[in-house]
C-alpha cells in the first residue's frame, strides 16, 4: 500500500496540481487530503473539484469557515473566506457542479481511523482546530494529552509546518531524518506539511508519502509567482498571502 497524505492547499491550484503530478508519477494506491482545500488562495472552485475525485478528505478550519461562520479568524483570514464563499456561491454556468462542490464540503469528516492510522487537521484531541507545533515540545503536558488519544500514528497538517513528533516529546523536521522515517515504530504525530502555503522557510509544496516500510516528505517545486499574481489581482486577498508564499512562511 502506498498512499500520498497531501493538507492545506488553501486554494493554490498550482501547487496542488504539481504535487497532484508527482503523485501520478509515482504511481500511487490512494490520496488522503487533511483539509483546508480552501481559504487564502485563488481558485477555491478548481482546488475541490480536483480534491472530490480523491480518496478521502478531512474537514480543515477554512473548509468549515466557507460553510459556516467563520469564527477565530484574523481580518485578513475572515475577508479571504468571505471571498472564497463568495466564490463558491457565484454563478458560473454549472449548477450541478456548483451544489456537488457544496454538498462535498459539507459532507467532510473531522476524523478518520484506519487501523492504526489516525487522520485529522488540527489533532486528535480537537480534530478541527487546534495546533500542534514545534514549540510544543516545552509542553510536555500537552504532547502527553494528546498522545493519550493515539493509538498508534496520528496525521495530521494546519500549522503548514511539515515534521513528526515522538512520544517521549522531541520533534524531527524533515530535514533532520533526511525527509525519511522508518515504519513501524513507536507512537507519533506526523504533521504532513502543506501543499499551498508552507511555513517552514521552504516555499516548495509539501506532502507525505507512507508505505508500509516508511514515511516521506517530498517537496515539489510550481510556479509560485503565476499563484502569487492571481492572488495580488483579487482586492479581497491580502497581498501579504502572496508574498509569504514565495518565501514559505
Ligand atoms: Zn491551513
Amino acid at each position: 500500500m502506498k498512499r500520498a497524505i497531501i493538507s492545506d492547499i488553501h486554494a493554490n491550484l498550482e501547487a496542488l496540481e504539481a504535487v497532484l503530478d508527482d503523485i501520478a508519477a509515482q504511481g500511487m494506491d490512494d490520496v488522503y487530503c487533511l483539509g483546508d482545500i480552501v481559504g487564502y488562495g485563488p481558485n477555491p472552485r478548481e482546488c475541490i473539484d480536483r480534491v472530490m475525485g480523491l480518496g478521502l478528505s478531512i474537514l480543515g478550519n477554512h473548509d468549515q469557515g466557507a460553510l459556516y461562520d467563520p469564527e477565530g479568524f484574523s481580518s485578513g483570514a475572515e475577508r479571504a473566506i468571505f471571498w472564497t464563499r463568495d466564490q463558491l456561491e457565484m454563478d458560473c454556468g454549472d449548477p450541478a457542479q456548483q451544489a456537488k462542490r457544496w454538498e462535498f464540503l459539507s459532507e467532510l469528516p473531522r476524523t478518520h481511523r484506519e487501523g492504526p492510522f489516525t487522520f485529522v487537521h488540527g489533532s486528535v484531541r480537537n480534530p478541527l482546530s487546534e495546533y500542534v507545533f514545534p514549540e510544543d515540545v516545552h509542553n510536555f503536558r500537552k504532547l502527553e494529552r494528546i498522545f493519550a488519544l493515539i493509538d498508534r500514528y496520528a496525521f495530521q497538517g494546519h500549522t503548514h509546518v511539515p515534521g513528526i513528533f515522538t512520544e517521549d516529546g522531541r520533534f524531527f523536521s524533515p530535514d533532520e531524518v533526511a525527509s525519511r522515517y522508518p515504519l513501524p515504530g513507536n507512537k507519533m504525530m506526523v504533521n504532513v506539511g502543506s501543499v499551498g502555503q508552507p511555513r517552514d522557510g521552504d516555499p516548495r509544496a509539501c506532502y507525505v508519502v507512507l508505505t508500509d516500510a516508511q514515511l516521506e516528505f517530498r517537496r515539489v517545486p510550481y510556479p509560485v509567482e503565476k499563484t502569487m499574481t492571481k492572488i495580488h489581482a483579487v482586492p479581497e486577498l491580502d497581498p501579504f498571502l502572496a508574498d509569504r508564499l514565495q518565501e514559505g512562511r
